[in-house]
């Protein structure tokens, strides 16, 4: 099909050689197309505008068609990233840059930028967000999801509720494997806000089964309100909770903070409620210590 479509333009390469300006003159009107074919959208949309700016800058020949290309490139890896970014469905659009770490004393920043390098989604590592509602789990997430998502890894965002729910209804419709195997393909999940809500009986297992198959395959970011201690609580079942642990953390990254709400004290700064007496009131999980140390890396 491409042999008869090339039969159709202008002169081959060869017959450049000898061209007449009115070759020429075809081979322009025929650019358009020709990029097209080509799938140089960004070149094609913005030519007049990047040829102009190249006669600004006076580049030569080579130097020009580097900066065509330069734009195409960088178009084309705009709508991967966008694209991908899609993909994840995170929930809203945080970044590490936007995450202020003055206002969480008891997150190391520097150890949040190493995992910003995503060396632990390489690694197939897995990392555990622990803290108290409002602290900053989900942004976290969001942010480490994209600096991922951003080098290239495919990311997946979802919540305890929704994945487990997903996982219950397809094991009463039998097509539990068809799940799994969709839950197991990112090279990272992202897993929020488990122990907020009551999981149903068989929770456990279908949770366990997930993180078996990603187990040293994939990475699993999780963030909780509960301390690990109390997962047998979240599960129902102290011996599924284990195994679920001895997985989930064998190559981990635990990251526990401590402190206020980060929204409560947006409303504090706007007076609209004084802090409560003697510190924290949503100390729950802050007091807890990590449940294993952080792997080293
Ligand atoms: P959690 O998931 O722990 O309940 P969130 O991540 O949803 O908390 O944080 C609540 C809101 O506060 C979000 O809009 C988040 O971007 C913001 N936020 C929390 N902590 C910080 C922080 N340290 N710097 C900037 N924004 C923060
Ligand atoms: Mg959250």
């Amino acid at each position: 099909m491409a042999r008869t479509r090339q039969q159709t333009s202008a002169p081959s390469p060869v017959g450049l050689a000898a061209a007449e300006p009115a070759d020429i003159q075809r081979l322009v009107e025929e650019l358009d197309s020709m990029l097209s074919r080509l799938r140089l959208g960004a070149i094609r949309e913005q030519l007049d505008g990047l040829l102009e700016e190249a006669a600004q800058r006076q580049l030569n020949l080579r130097e020009t068609l580097a900066w065509l290309c330069a734009a195409e490139v960088a178009s084309k890896e705009q709508r991967r990233l966008s694209m991908a970014m899609t993909i994840a469905r995170f929930p809203f659009v945080r970044t590490l840059e936007g995450f202020e770490f003055e206002a969480q004393p008891s997150i190391d920043p520097g150890k949040i930028r190493d995992l910003g390098t995503c060396r632990w989604v390489a690694n197939g590592d897995n990392m555990v967000l622990l803290g108290p509602p409002g602290v900053g789990k989900t942004h976290l997430e969001v942010a480490l999801g994209r600096e991922a998502v951003a080098r290239g890894y495919t990311v997946q965002f979802t919540t305890a509720m929704e994945l487990l729910g997903a996982l219950v209804k397809a094991q009463q419709q039998g097509t539990l494997e068809m799940r799994l195997a969709q839950y197991a393909k990112p090279k990272l999940l992202i897993i929020d806000e488990l122990g907020y809500l009551p999981l149903e009986p068989q929770a456990g297992h279908l949770f366990f089964q997930l993180i078996s198959r990603r187990y040293e395959q994939g990475s699993v970011l999780i963030s909780s309100n509960r301390p690990v201690e109390e997962w047998d609580e979240v599960f129902g079942d102290q011996v599924v909770a284990a195994a679920i642990l001895d997985r989930l953390m064998h190559h981990s990254h635990v990251v526990t903070i401590r402190g206020d709400s980060y929204r409560l004290r947006e409303k504090r700064r706007a007076g609209l409620f004084r802090p409560p007496a003697g510190g924290s009131s949503l100390a729950g999980i802050g007091g807890v210590p990590p449940p294993m140390p952080a792997k080293e890396s």
